[in-house]
């Protein structure tokens, strides 16, 4: 019998090369209009029981190759628990993934997706929660809602948003683990938050693109997060929407939630570099990551990013066009999509459920900042 390979499905991608009995070789598809692409998941059927050999072989033009050293890929038989295929080996270009599925239709991804229809489960959830507000900031270049969630009643500001890049599908988990937290009527820490901020929460700020099986951009093949000094209705409305949202609101506190394919740790990007930088906003940033450091052994940093010299600071992004735009204390967090190497699970790696702790770790440290907020805040 001839295995089959499908990828036709909400937030899938693959394209099959080519099947030699159990030897399969497989691309990754580009985005939409666009060069990128790092993001896999498809369904091995008919497969039960049989030495199986994976070859993704179109790994060296992929958006991030030294995402694949030390990569081991997501693999699940139920669509619910996504544990690691051990035997997977990168070399020249290709990833190789060694599995005998135990059953018929196994499911393989870079990283446990988070559906669309997922989504829809998540924000209806929500939204039917007691004191929680749906808007609907606008529409998507494939028609769908950009969905905005407003949570507690209090004076500080708080954005929190994800999925600019859609094939990070650890930010969405992250919006689980923190909206679940938020809404918890027994949690102390976020009746607190309730009462002290209004939260808006985007859980997924590019919905075309993680329907499309996409990496990194939107039904144009535009990266929203280039977009943020100059959103457009034909290019962007994603950003521009939740941008004009924003301007009406006001932001004292935002995290641009986001997964990073080669960098094994947890890790938070800031705003270094804006023209109009504070004491400050560097001051809140630095406590807030001191305090998440404290509160989480999965944060940490030393790994991280480059920091971008004075006056350097790339304003396209959401995090510096915030800190910039609004005096606020704005941030990107960054997880990966191997594993925090310091403290490592080599069954499940990075995961959903680890996404989710870390999102309830985030709001205890801003709990934990709360007063350092409120006293700094700007009159
Ligand atoms: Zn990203």
């Amino acid at each position: 019998m001839t295995l089959t390979i499908s990828s036709a499905f909400d937030a899938g991608n693959i394209r099959v090369v080519k099947i030699d009995g159990d030897q399969v070789e497989l691309e990754i598809v580009k985005d939409h209009k666009s060069d990128f692409y790092q993001w896999f998941y498809f369904r091995l059927a008919g497969a039960a029981g049989r030495d199986v050999t994976l070859r993704i072989v179109n790994c060296t033009g992929s958006a991030y190759p030294h995402g694949w050293p030390d990569y081991k890929a997501c693999l699940s038989v139920d669509r619910e628990d996504w544990v690691r295929v051990a035997d997977t080996i990168y070399a020249d270009g290709v990833l190789t993934i060694n599995l005998t599925p135990p059953t018929d239709c196994v499911w393989l991804a870079y990283f446990a997706p988070y559906s669309m229809e997922r989504h829809h489960d998540l924000v209806t959830a929500i939204a039917g929660q007691e004191g929680v507000g749906y808007t609907s900031l606008g529409k998507s270049l494939d028609g769908q809602d950009i969905d905005c969630l407003t949570i507690g009643e209090g004076e500080l500001k708080v954005w929190l948003y994800a999925r600019q890049h859609p094939g990070e599908s650890m930010a969405e988990w992250w919006m689980e683990g923190a909206l679940e937290k938020l809404c918890d009527p027994d949690d102390p820490v976020s009746r607190v938050l309730r009462r002290e901020c209004t939260f808006r929460v985007v859980p997924n700020m590019n919905p075309d693109g993680s329907r499309r099986g996409h990496l990194r951009t939107n039904a144009a093949g535009v990266n929203l997060n280039r977009e943020w000094h100059a959103p457009s209705a034909e290019q962007s409305p994603e950003v521009l929407w939740v941008r004009n949202a924003m301007d009406d609101s006001g932001v004292d506190f935002a995290m641009d939630i986001h997964g990073d394919e080669a960098i094994p740790a947890n890790f938070l990007a800031g705003f270094e570099g804006i023209p109009s930088i504070t004491e400050r906003q560097t001051d809140l940033f630095k406590i807030f990551s001191e305090m998440l450091e404290r509160l989480s052994p999965d944060f940490q940093t030393t790994k991280g990013y480059q920091v971008a010299a004075p006056g350097e600071a790339n304003m396209s992004m959401s995090t510096t066009q915030l800190a910039e735009r609004y005096g606020c204390v704005s941030m990107t967090l960054e997880m990966p999509f191997k594993d925090n190497f310091n403290l490592p699970d080599p069954v499940y790696g990075w995961s959903p459920q680890r996404s989710k702790y870390l999102a309830a770790a985030c709001l205890d440290a801003l709990h934990g900042i709360l007063p350092d907020l409120k006293n700094a805040k700007p009159s």
